[in-house]
C-alpha cells in the first residue's frame, strides 16, 4: 500500500492544488480531457473538482470501452449464445450491460447458460472442463485488455481446444481521440491521458496530438496526486504555449510501451476497416479483428450473426454524454429513468461509465446533502 498512501497524502494534494490555482490564469477557461474512464472515476471518487478552480472544467472522454459499445454488437455476442450448446462467457462489468432484449443477465435468468469470468484463460478452463459444449469469450477493451485475449487465443490454438471461441470487440484509443478532435463541436485544451491502455502503447502514439493538433497530453496514473500533478505539468505547457507529450505515470508507464504485449497483439489481431463506435459513429481502423490464421476460434467466423445496427433509446443522450458535449446530469434520463439499479445506458453501468461515477459520487452525495437540510 506505499504507493497509494503516497499519492493520497492531504499535504502534498494541497499543495498540488496551490500550484494549480497559481498556475491558473483567471481570465482563461480551461477544458481538459481526461480519456480514461479510470480517471473519471477517481476524480468523482476522490471529489478532485472540489479543489479546482471554477474554469477549469474536465470533460470525460470515451475510454470507457464497456460504454462505446453499440447495443448491436451485444445483440450479436447474446444471439450466439441462443444456441443451447452455447456457453456465453464475460467479465462482470458486461453483465448489466443493456441489449435490445436485455442484458447477458436478463438473458441468463431466461435459461441462457451465461457466465462470468475473471480472465479470459477461465473461458479456455471452463472450454476444457466442459467438452461437449461451445465456450464462447465476449472479449471487450482497449489495448489494456487486448494482449490477454491473443494470449489466450495462442494458447487455444496450441491447445487445439475446438470448442472455444473469442467474440473479439477489442477498440484501439488513438482513432478515437482523433474523433473527438475532429468534432467540430469539441474545443479542448489538452488532454489527460489514459493510464492503463499506455502501459501497453507507450506514448509514442500520442506525439501526433502535439505535433499536429497543438494540444498538450499527460499521460496520467489514476491516484489524486497523479491526477492533480498531470494538471499541474498541463498547466505548465499551456501557460508557456507549449504542446508535448509527457509521461506522469513514469512508475508504471514505459515511453516505448510493452513489446511483448504489442507482439502478441501483433501476432492475432490486425486492424478493422472501420467499426461502429456509441456516440461517435463509424471510425475507420479503430478496431482489433481476429486474423486467419486464428480463424477456428474467431466465434465471428464460426457462428452467424446479424450484425444488426441498433440505435440506442430515443431520449438517452449517452452519445453526447460519450463525445463529452453534455454531462451526466445533463442527460434527460438521468437519475430518474436511468440509474445504477435500473440502466438504461452502459455508461451507468460500467465502474469506468461517467454517469455511474457522476451518480455514485456526486448525485448521492447532494441527494443525501438535501435530505439532512429537509429533516433539520
Ligand atoms: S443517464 Fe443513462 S441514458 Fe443518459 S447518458 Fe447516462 S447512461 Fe445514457
Amino acid at each position: 500500500m506505499k504507493f497509494v498512501d503516497e499519492f493520497r497524502e492531504p499535504e502534498l494534494i494541497h499543495k498540488a492544488a496551490e500550484e494549480i490555482r497559481r498556475l491558473t490564469d483567471p481570465s482563461r477557461h480551461y477544458r481538459l480531457m481526461e480519456v480514461c474512464g479510470g480517471h473519471t472515476h477517481a476524480i468523482y471518487r476522490f471529489g478532485l473538482k472540489d479543489v479546482l478552480p471554477e474554469n477549469i472544467e474536465l470533460i470525460h472522454g470515451p475510454g470507457c470501452p464497456v460504454c462505446v459499445l453499440p447495443m448491436g454488437r451485444i445483440d450479436d455476442g447474446l444471439s450466439m449464445a441462443r444456441d443451447p450448446n452455447v456457453v456465453f462467457t464475460a467479465f462482470g462489468d458486461m453483465m448489466r450491460v443493456p441489449g435490445t432484449l436485455g442484458s447477458p443477465l436478463e438473458h441468463k435468468a431466461r435459461g441462457m447458460d451465461v457466465r462470468i469470468v475473471y480472465s479470459p484463460s477461465d473461458a479456455i478452463k471452463l472450454a476444457q472442463a466442459n467438452p461437449d459444449k461451445h465456450v464462447m469469450f465476449f472479449a471487450i477493451g482497449f489495448e489494456t485488455t487486448a494482449p490477454s485475449t491473443a494470449l489466450t487465443l495462442m494458447r487455444a490454438k496450441s491447445l487445439g481446444l475446438a470448442n472455444f471461441s473469442v467474440f473479439c470487440n477489442h477498440v484501439t484509443i488513438i482513432p478515437a481521440i482523433r474523433a473527438i478532435l475532429d468534432s467540430p463541436d469539441m474545443r479542448l485544451d489538452g488532454f489527460i491521458g489514459p493510464g492503463h491502455v499506455s502501459t501497453v502503447i507507450g506514448c509514442r502514439p500520442y506525439e501526433w496530438i502535439a505535433a499536429n493538433e497543438k494540444k498538450p497530453i499527460v499521460v496520467s496514473g489514476f491516484e489524486p496526486l497523479d491526477i492533480l500533478q498531470s494538471i499541474v505539468m498541463l498547466l505548465r505547457q499551456l501557460r508557456h504555449g507549449e504542446a508535448r507529450v509527457e509521461n506522469q505515470y513514469k512508475r508504471v508507464v514505459p515511453w516505448g510501451g510493452n513489446r511483448a504485449a504489442l507482439a502478441a497483439m501483433a501476432e492475432v489481431f490486425h486492424l478493422r476497416p472501420y467499426f461502429e463506435w456509441r456516440g461517435l459513429g463509424f471510425i475507420s481502423q479503430s478496431a482489433l479483428r481476429i486474423r486467419d490464421t486464428y480463424a477456428a476460434w474467431d466465434a465471428e467466423q464460426r457462428f452467424s450473426i446479424p450484425g444488426l445496427r441498433v440505435t440506442d433509446p430515443k431520449a438517452a443522450q449517452c452519445g453526447e454524454v460519450l463525445k463529452g458535449v453534455l454531462k451526466p446530469a445533463q442527460c434527460k434520463l438521468f437519475g430518474c429513468e436511468c440509474t445504477p439499479e435500473h440502466p438504461i445506458g452502459a455508461l451507468m453501468v460500467s465502474s469506468e461509465g461517467s454517469c455511474a461515477a457522476f451518480y455514485n459520487y456526486e448525485h448521492r452525495k447532494t441527494a443525501a446533502l438535501t435530505n439532512l437540510s429537509a429533516s433539520a
